[in-house]
């Protein structure tokens, strides 16, 4: 049997670890090649201890340091930095398969790299298709390479149309948690604080995602993300909130058949699913058990309630730069939030004014996308 070769982006991340742990429990299927992250040396170096990649990638020269004198004498592992060392990463020759799990725009430029090298792209970074969805999709579709999605409610979008005729679908509907203030009204919103806002009820994710689904800025990621994966008009892409998240998400046919994917939130799950794909292997987690849940509950969209999702298919049909500067302002914005600089629905008003403020450019080049992007930076600081 051949060992497929990964190269992981944001290792040290919740996505990276869930894909290492997807990783060790199929040693003879999987190996790792190349680990990209940012300042986590402590992780990091326990990571490259266990897995013994031939390339390591950290974002600082500090942090390299640091790792080296972590790992000593006897490293075999070789380390380089920064945003060229993680497209070193990306396009490491012996991997075949490139997981994308940082967090943000700046996984754009790795996840082009690998596709020009034509590896397989197993995708969480939702960002990366947020800020530069027609670059990525063309590239991917001019290589001929596949990008297998991570996020939950996509792969399990992507299993249900296994087998299907894409032009037999007649929507889909993505559900959503809802997120930590799911049952506030935004009255109340005005007073959370950033530790509640960190306690999602259903998922344990990293820092600005977590924000992102307390917002439903996250949902709106998805529905953009899914008209790129999927190829789909925004009207053929609806949201629910379905508390347990329970049904990762559901497919439509002509015919009105609905197909699910459902099983217990466990990102393990969906990322197995890309690594493994076109097969399924055991894995290691919770069974679904519904006698146990005895209910699952639904609840149209409220999007007066979350305006960030409204806002998102406002852009997602405006198109050209609008979605990265949606992107942008929302990494800022979000990043301001996490340092307790604004208050939680200061979120939003930047996030709407910056989109607000842009001039779009239809059918924009990459570099164009980037400048969309930075200009959005700094508008966003500019009304914070
Ligand atoms: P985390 O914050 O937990 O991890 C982010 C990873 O990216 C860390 O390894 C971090 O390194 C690394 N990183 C951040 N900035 C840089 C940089 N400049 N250069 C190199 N590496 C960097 O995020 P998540 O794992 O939660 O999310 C990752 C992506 O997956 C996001 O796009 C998210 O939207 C998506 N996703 C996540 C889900 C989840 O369940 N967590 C579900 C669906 C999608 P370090 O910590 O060492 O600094
Ligand atoms: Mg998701």
């Amino acid at each position: 049997k051949r060992v497929k070769r990964i190269a992981l982006l944001g290792s040290t991340g919740s996505i990276g670890t869930s894909t290492l742990d997807v990783v060790a429990q199929h040693p003879e299927q999987f190996g790792v090649v190349a680990l990209a992250a940012g300042t986590n040396v402590e992780l990091l170096a326990e990571q490259v201890k266990t897995f013994r990649p031939q390339l390591v990638s950290v974002a600082t020269e500090e942090a390299a340091f640091d790792l080296r004198a972590k790992l000593g004498p006897d490293n075999q592992s070789e380390i380089v930095v920064g945003s060229e060392g993680m497209e070193l990463v990306a396009r490491h020759p012996e991997a075949e398969f490139v997981m994308t799990a940082v967090v943000g725009s700046v996984g754009v430029a790795p996840t082009l790299a690998a596709i020009e090298e034509g590896k397989t792209i197993g995708l969480a970074n939702k960002e990366t298709l947020v800020c530069a969805g027609p670059v990525v999709m063309k590239a991917a579709r001019e290589k001929g390479v596949a990008i297998i999605p991570v996020d939950s409610e996509h792969s399990a979008i992507y299993q249900c149309l296994q087998g299907e005729r894409r032009e037999e679908l007649s929507r889909v509907i993505i559900t959503a948690s809802g997120g930590s203030f799911r049952h506030l009204t935004r009255e109340e919103l005005s007073h959370v604080t950033l530790e509640q806002a960190l306690a999602h009820p259903n998922w344990s994710m990293g820092a600005k995602i977590t924000i992102d689904s307390a917002t439903m800025m996250n949902k709106g990621f998805e529905v953009i993300e899914a008209h790129w994966l999927f190829d789909l008009p925004y009207d053929q892409i609806e949201t629910i909130l379905h508390y347990e998240s329970i049904i990762h998400s559901m497919v439509e046919f002509q015919d009105r058949a609905v197909m699910a994917q459902l099983g217990t939130p466990d990102m393990r799950v969906p990322i197995q699913y890309a690594l493994s794909y076109p097969h399924r292997m055991p894995l290691m987690t919770e069974p679904l058990d519904l006698v146990k849940l005895g209910t699952l509950h639904f609840a149209g969209m409220d999007f007066g309630r979350y305006p960030l999702l409204q806002l998102a298919y406002e852009c997602g049909r405006a198109g050209g730069t609008y979605t990265a500067v949606l992107n942008a302002a929302n990494e800022v914005a979000v990043d301001l939030f996490l340092k307790g600089s604004i208050g939680f629905l200061t979120i939003e008003t930047i996030v709407r004014k910056t989109c607000d403020a842009h001039k779009g450019i239809p059918n924009p080049t990459l570099d164009e996308i980037f400048a969309a992007d930075q200009w959005a930076r700094s508008q966003a600081r500019a009304f914070m």
